[in-house]
């Protein structure tokens, strides 16, 4: 890689500021580097890093500039934190405005990715305004909230732009359908659905683009960060150079991966003021596609879920782009999950309706071109996921709502008499009684 002398500077300055924290004042060495192979004499910083040393091991500003703080936390974890000083945190939002998502003074955005503590909702939340729309804040993560009280906001303020992880625009859809809603007539200023914080594979977005029937806009970015790359208009992943250094790094983390191959993705921030991360490993796996893009861009970026993610059979690994591409050769189109079985893969998936069927024929089909054994249970639809839970009074529990980090609530508390419009009482009047909608 060649550092041009507009990122040698950005990352002299970077290196410099990042001596400033407990963290890095030894591990930095406080000489000017002039070139990619000087650089790679840096050590890398993990994930662990970040969390053996928090809450302030990478700070470098002094107080008075430390203007947000968030964490990512996970039951099974401690807490990974960042800090943001204003200009940080400006630059978050401006990067989203980087994108084809396109907010204007037009767009009424409501915000519902967890808000207590994360960062993305915050960041949203400010690049919506700085390009003066206007927010309707709401969060994942509480009883005022839940998925019928956003379908109805949605109706009841024309919302153009939804902005949400990916399983709740769908959850929110499926509320809406046992709502007694029609997702392409009742919600027509819908313009676009924003989305971050959870891997989106191609068939999640047409799914989600199909039933909806609007634009996904995608957006990658690390909590510890914020926004790493955009979708253009074109919706193709372009990394924001101006603000990272990207490396796509081999298994031993010595060597880059040749072009167009897939690494293991380090990032060092270039402009970050509060806590620079210098050689970051994201745990993420990428590729550089070098095809230029309507948009002008010379190269976009393809990410690929972790590791921990996929399923290994035989050393042969099969990640949730490859399931999900097996999957969409079904003729089902419900829920599903996958896991490693006997000497193959087996796919639990819900039947959406019974007219149709698979024949041995697809199924041969599909274990002769992915060279693995499958095994398909069908199953009731609601045995995955129970959709009553999305409109009734229960208290949602936090791992079926895959997110990583969302706390349960509970819906009894709705007390918006408006909320239970006719529709709604009829719709769920029936499926207290057991009837199938
Ligand atoms: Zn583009």
């Amino acid at each position: 890689m060649v550092l041009n002398d507009n990122v040698l500077q950005k990352l002299n300055e970077t290196l410099k500021q990042s001596r400033k924290s407990h963290f890095n004042k030894k591990r930095i060495p406080d000489k000017k580097i002039f070139s990619f192979e000087d650089f790679k004499m840096i050590p890398f910083t993990t994930k662990e890093d970040i969390l053996k040393n928090a809450p302030d091991g990478f700070v470098c500003v002094p107080n008075k500039e430390l203007y947000q703080y968030n964490e990512r936390f996970r039951l099974t974890d401690e807490a990974s934190v960042s800090w943001f000083t204003k200009s940080d945190l400006i630059d978050c939002a401006r990067r989203i405005n980087i994108g084809g998502i396109g907010f204007n003074e037009n767009d009424r955005v409501l915000v519902r990715f967890p808000r207590s503590l994360s960062s993305t909702a915050h960041f949203t939340h400010i690049a919506a305004q700085m390009k003066n729309a206007c927010v309707i804040p709401t969060s994942s993560e509480n009883n005022i909230t839940p998925f019928p009280r956003i379908v109805y906001l949605m109706k009841k303020l024309e919302i153009t732009v939804l902005a949400t992880l990916p399983a709740h625009a769908m959850f929110i859809a499926e509320a809406a359908q046992i709502m007694g809603y029609n997702i392409k007539s009742d919600f027509k200023a819908l313009r676009a659905i924003y989305i971050a914080g959870e891997a989106l594979t191609q068939s999640k977005r047409k799914l989600l683009e199909k039933i909806w029937d609007v634009p996904v806009f995608d957006n990658f970015g690390a909590s510890e960060i914020g926004p790493l790359m955009i979708e253009c208009i074109h919706r193709n992943t372009h990394p924001l150079e101006d603000s990272f250094l990207f490396e796509i790094l081999d298994e031993s983390l010595i060597r880059e991966v040749e072009p167009g191959e897939t690494g293991l993705l380090a990032v060092t921030t270039l402009t970050r003021r509060a806590a620079p991360l210098i050689r970051y490993l994201t745990g993420d796996r990428a590729k550089r596609v070098y095809n230029k893009c309507p948009c002008g861009r010379e190269s976009s970026m393809e990410i690929q879920v972790r590791k921990k993610d996929s399923i290994i059979i035989e050393n042969r690994e099969f990640d949730l782009w490859i399931l999900e591409e097996m999957v969409s050769h079904l003729p089902y189109n419900g829920m599903w999950v996958s896991e490693p079985y006997k000497d193959g893969i087996k796919f639990i998936i819900e039947k959406e309706n019974d007219n149709v069927s698979m024949t041995s024929e697809m199924k041969k089909r599909l274990e002769e071109n992915y060279r693995v054994s499958i095994y398909i249970e069908l199953v009731e639809k609601g045995s995955l996921k129970n959709r009553q839970k999305l409109i009734n009074p229960v208290t949602l529990n936090s791992k079926n709502l895959n997110d990583g980090g969302e706390q349960p609530f509970c819906a009894n508390h709705v007390s918006c008499s408006e909320l239970f419009n006719e529709k709604f009482l009829w719709r769920n009047n029936l499926l207290l009684k057991g009837w199938k909608i």
